[in-house]
């Protein structure tokens, strides 16, 4: 697992062990504070948010004793106020499905492109490097080094500074969107697909791909290089409950799903019992739009006006045969600018729903809240389970509201086949202490391990799971996990 940087590794894997020998429980609760800011610490020490500080003494004591279980993932080096780059790799390494598909975009290329694959694509090169490291379980401690990604990152996203303490969603965003670009960038068709064929449009969709199925192989293939696994979209509706209609439907993909916890009236606290499910009920849920203007129901009501002022049959029937779009002239045409009418007679409705379930979910938990003098964090459990139903959350069609689908599907049996569509399990956690835009980030790796015994019958995979602080890392309990204050959660589809 160190192969790679042997040398460098191994120094820095000697050094922090003997850091952590000579260790007594004020070190590592001092290098700990470093970390956080004295002020910080103590707030947190007050209240108990540092459930892991007794295993990370736990674990310095435990370093001689290598016993058959005390296997451990590696930490990586914080090379200054980058934890919350850290957390996201970490929370990339557990993701199976995103470390496949950068060996595959890698073995892809290795086919279409001259030239060595570190020069052409540097950042997938080094992130696939780095996270094949960090899911290498050990029976040793050692620490990973992420210079090579911060370095080859920082030539993407020029204007987002790694070295002072950022967000880690915003930093999760800059990574996708950064690999995106270098892998779009160095994207050749496959020989069997006609260049003059593929046409892209400056938003980098594909048009008109070429007919057959080489063109849908090669249409699916770009679309696997553009979105990775973080693949979900979101559709947003606007409906008009008046009269029925659906006013626009719109699609957009999404890499991570905002959430706004619950509230306490006065917005300062998150409600006391509040779930990811409420969060993720609260975003799909059905708004209200005020001040927009339904076409269909101001034809309705043109159309009763006209005949109750007996007006000509040629315009009523002009009027009845229109679409109701709203680039009609029937308002002007059949001169209906002085019809008596308000938009308060239409009901419109805002609703989003997840139209494809992302292979890879990414959910975060949107804890900046303003008031009218500062930006403050919402701190306060939020609870989230190990395993999580999407499809409860979607309604089938437009206009069946989320409750009514919950009902549903609690009363009927779903059909085998479609029985794990929309289910998630959760990989990664991502928390953060103290305040916004200061503070520290740490992350829970679940790291599935395979015992030889296991291997050998029916590969029982045994979950565990990891609490990591930087170069620190121990083993926690699931209910350590479950027991997280969640800024980023990461779900894998099942
Ligand atoms: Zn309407
Ligand atoms: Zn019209």
């Amino acid at each position: 697992m160190v192969s790679r940087r042997g040398s460098e590794t191994k120094a820095i894997v000697c050094v922090l062990t003997d850091r952590i020998r000579i260790s007594n429980q004020w070190v590592s609760h001092l290098s700990f504070a470093g970390l956080l800011g004295v002020a910080g610490f103590v707030f947190a020490q007050q209240h108990g948010l540092f459930r892991n500080l007794n295993n990370l003494k736990l674990f310095s004591g435990r370093e001689k004793d290598s016993g058959d279980d005390s296997f451990l993932v590696p930490g990586l080096q914080n090379l200054g106020n980058n934890c919350f780059l850290n957390v996201i790799l970490q929370a990339l390494a557990s993701c199976k499905d995103f470390r496949s598909f950068l060996q595959w975009v890698l073995e892809d290329a290795r086919g279409s492109l001259a030239g060595e694959q570190e020069e052409q694509l540097p950042l997938t090169f080094a992130l696939s490097a780095l996270l094949q490291e960090l899911g290498t379980v050990g029976s040793r401690r050692s620490v990973s080094n992420p210079r090579k990604v911060m370095v080859t990152l920082t030539d993407y996203a020029k204007n987002f500074n790694l070295t002072s303490q950022q967000d880690a969603a915003e930093a999760l965003l800059h990574l996708i969107s950064s690999l995106q670009e270098e892998i779009v960038v160095c994207y050749r068709p496959s020989q069997s697909s006609n260049l003059s064929d593929i046409l892209f449009s400056r938003n980098l969709r594909m048009l008109a791909p070429s007919e057959g199925l080489h063109g849908l192989m090669e249409l699916k293939r770009w679309h696997k290089h553009l979105r990775g696994p973080f693949d979900g979209i979101l559709g947003s509706t606007l409906m008009c409950r008046t009269c029925s209609s659906q006013i626009s439907l719109e699609f957009q993909f999404f890499h991570t799903l905002p959430l706004s916890p619950l509230l306490h009236h006065g917005g300062y606290n998150i409600m006391s019992g509040c779930t990811l499910e409420h969060c993720l009920k609260k975003f799909l849920n059905t708004e209200k739009v005020e001040n927009y203007f339904c076409y269909r129901c101001w034809h309705g009501a043109a159309l009763k006006y006209l005949s109750v002022i007996g007006a000509a049959e040629t315009e009523i029937e002009k009027l009845r045969s229109c679409g109701g779009e709203d680039q009609c002239d029937c308002k002007t045409s059949l001169h209906l600018q002085r019809m008596p009418w308000s938009n308060s007679y239409s009901h419109i409705l805002k609703q989003l729903i997840i139209a494809r379930f992302p292979k890879l979910l990414c959910i975060q938990v949107q804890r900046a809240s303003f008031n009218m003098f500062e930006e403050f964090k919402l701190s306060g459990h939020i609870a989230f389970p190990l395993v999580l139903n999407l499809s409860l959350f979607t309604p089938s069609s437009i206009g069946v509201n989320i409750e009514e689908r919950i009902e549903m599907s609690s009363e009927y049996q779903k059909p085998e086949a479609s029985k794990n569509h929309g289910m998630y399990r959760l990989v990664t956690v991502v928390e953060h202490f103290g305040r916004t835009g200061s503070g520290h980030y740490t992350v829970y790796r679940s790291v599935r391990v395979f015992s030889q015994e296991e291997e050998e019958e029916d590969c029982d995979e045994d979950l565990s799971w990891f609490s990591i602080s930087d170069s620190e890392v121990c083993r926690v309990s699931e209910s350590d996990v479950l027991g997280a204050e969640a800024s980023l959660l990461f779900y894998e589809r099942l």
